[in-house]
């Protein structure tokens, strides 16, 4: 699977020009450390000492086990007050600055499946996933989820619909095997699911159980952003003004 490529004799530029954007998104964040000592095998985030999980990844492996999510792959780190943490928000906001918020998560998430894809399908155990989708909010929001209004049109994979359960808790971070559901077969396949920010993992865990419970053979989930208490001295670049930033890309991607 590989992200759309910009159609044309510019794409290669154009991918250029999404990766510069991906750098100056996340200049200043931390890397995505890999699981190990202190870091969760799961959603790579902190983990207590002498445990290979975090406190909430071991209570999804107590609640739902073998139905969770294959592997957990987060684009980058959001530390609480970082610009990025403010754009998982701010895109789906409908607020001032939410169009050029979303063009950077688009392009995080292009960039990250077009070169860490392969990598994240290893770890999953797949050669490739055969659909995508995303976690679904459930907060009552018309139309489709700001994220796969975003993503959609631009990955070369069916995508397949996931719904949130009429009377589920829909603010809920704990992981609620019930709160959503598959409608559509994905018996047999291996499905990307995305989201935008991975916090406890409750809710994206529910969506890979719903899916699992639906025959899917693998998960893999895709995370724009890994949220992170607030770490003091690394966020000055990471807040820098959107003046700062390129141009916007996604007009220059449609042609
Ligand atoms: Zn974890």
């Amino acid at each position: 699977m590989s992200a759309t490529a910009p159609p044309g004799p510019a794409g290669a530029l154009a991918w250029d020009i999404l990766r510069a954007r991906v750098r100056a998104a996340t200049a200043g964040l931390p890397a995505v450390p890999e699981p190990g000592p202190g870091v969760c095998a799961c959603c790579h985030g902190p983990s207590g000492h002498g445990f290979a999980r975090c406190f909430h990844c071991c209570l999804h492996e107590e609640s739902a086990p073998g139905l969770l999510a294959d592997v957990v792959a987060p684009v980058a780190c959001a530390p609480k007050g970082s610009r990025l943490a403010t754009d998982l928000w701010l895109y789906k906001s409908g607020r001032s600055g939410a169009g050029e918020a979303g063009e950077t998560l688009l392009a995080m998430l292009l960039v990250f499946l077009r070169e860490e894809g392969p990598r994240v399908w290893q770890r999953a155990g797949i050669p490739a996933p055969a659909c995508a989708c995303v976690v679904p909010s459930g907060r009552g929001r018309p139309g489709p989820h700001p994220l796969e209004a975003l993503v959609r049109g631009r990955l070369a994979l069916p995508w397949v619909p996931l719904l949130a359960r009429p009377g589920a808790d829909a603010w809920g971070r704990v992981l609620d095997p019930g709160r959503f559901c598959a409608p559509g077969s994905v018996t047999g396949q291996a499905v990307l699911l995305l989201d935008d920010t991975w916090t406890s993992g409750g809710t994206a865990q529910s969506a890979a159980v719903a899916l699992k419970r639906a025959g899917a053979r693998s998960v893999a989930v895709v995370v724009a952003g890994r949220h992170l208490p607030a770490i003091t001295g690394c966020l000055a670049r990471a807040r820098a003004p959107r003046s700062a930033r390129p141009a916007p890309l996604v007009n220059r991607l449609d042609r």
